[in-house]
């Protein structure tokens, strides 16, 4: 039996014919973007995660880079988030011109550890950027608490966690912005590239909702610089469809989540841990292992595919050498 890292092949057999209809009525409409099935998925988004407003745009990546625009973010600015994450989350901050400051991850969740916030923090701090990784929720308590001390920004990378709740709140929710990829591969993915941000700010939202379109509400008519940062109707469209199905998606991940951590308990290896105070929605099934290179190895003779995340530390990375 062969098992893939991602098989959306099967998921797909499950809505096929709900997704086909979606996209052929887009397409006898011919109505591309910013139409009704990326405002409809706004709303239903935002209305998934308990926001008042939600802004698609065509990557997660654009999703942190305009929420860091909306908030007034660029050079000389400092932005602290950790180095534990995908790429993307700096790439944003880099985008804005801003400089990223890296502080550690709480050895449990893997996620960022707000005892560290003190020491990094200096007159240029301006955000903070928590990163819900592999699905585990950070601790958001405190890193709002110290974001509100000193007047920073808190920008949530809720980009592996649709659907994962903090003291039963969805996360996204907390900050000032919650940011989203909607790459095919994670929780809600799309059949192509999107992303989404979530927002109670009526003038953030409006603000990424005019930079995500070449900084105009009416169209030729430019107020600031913007970016063509588009969500598309054919996404959205499949997107509506899926957000139907996430929690009951979430929850299957939950479950082999659990078989599989009462399958591996005997053996030593570090399983996911849950913190009482969260849900982990299980974007990846993270371990850790003694001999990690033979023990992939002899999964993959077994026909169970891996895949290490991340290989590098983004601190470590060249890209990043200069900071
Ligand atoms: C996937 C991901 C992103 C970037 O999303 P794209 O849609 O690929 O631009 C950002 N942050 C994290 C943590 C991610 O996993």
């Amino acid at each position: 039996m062969q098992i893939p890292l991602v098989d959306l092949r099967a998921q797909y057999k499950t809505i096929r014919s709900e997704v086909l209809a979606a996209i052929e009525d887009v397409l006898s409409g011919m109505q591309l973007f910013l139409g009704k099935q990326s405002q409809a998925f706004e709303q239903e988004f935002a209305a998934y995660c308990g926001c008042h407003y939600a802004v698609g745009v065509a990557s997660g990546t654009d999703a942190l880079a305009l929420a860091l625009r909306a908030c007034e973010i660029g050079p000389g600015h400092e932005v602290i988030t950790v180095s534990n994450t995908f790429i993307a989350t700096v790439e944003a901050i880099a985008l804005v011109g801003a400089t990223p400051v890296f502080v550690d991850i709480d050895p449990e969740t893997y996620t960022l550890d707000w005892t560290q916030l003190e020491r990094v923090l200096t007159p240029r701090t301006r955000a903070i950027i928590p990163v819900h990784l592999y699905g585990h929720p950070v601790e958001m308590q405190p890193v709002l608490e110290f974001a509100r001390e000193h007047g920073l920004r808190v920008i949530e990378d809720a980009s592996q966690a649709h659907g994962a709740t903090y003291r039963g709140r969805r996360v996204g929710s907390f900050g000032d912005i919650g940011c989203f990829s909607l790459y095919f591969s994670k929780n809600l993915g799309a059949y192509g590239e999107a992303g989404i941000s979530v927002t109670n700010d009526s003038a953030l939202a409006e603000k990424m909702r005019m930079v995500r379109d070449h900084g105009s509400r009416i169209r030729y008519q430019h107020e600031i610089m913007g970016v063509n940062a588009r969500l598309d109707e054919l996404q959205a469209a499949v997107l509506r469809v899926k957000l139907r199905y996430l929690d009951q998606w979430n929850t299957a991940r939950q479950e082999h989540a659990q078989f599989y951590t009462e399958q591996l308990r005997e053996l030593k290896i570090e399983v996911p841990f849950v913190q009482l105070w969260g849900t982990h929605v299980y974007c990846y099934y993270v371990i850790q292992v003694q001999g990690r290179d033979y023990f992939r190895k002899v999964l993959e003779q077994e026909g169970i595919a891996t895949g290490i995340h991340y290989p590098m530390p983004i601190h470590l990375q060249p890209a990043c050498a200069h900071y």
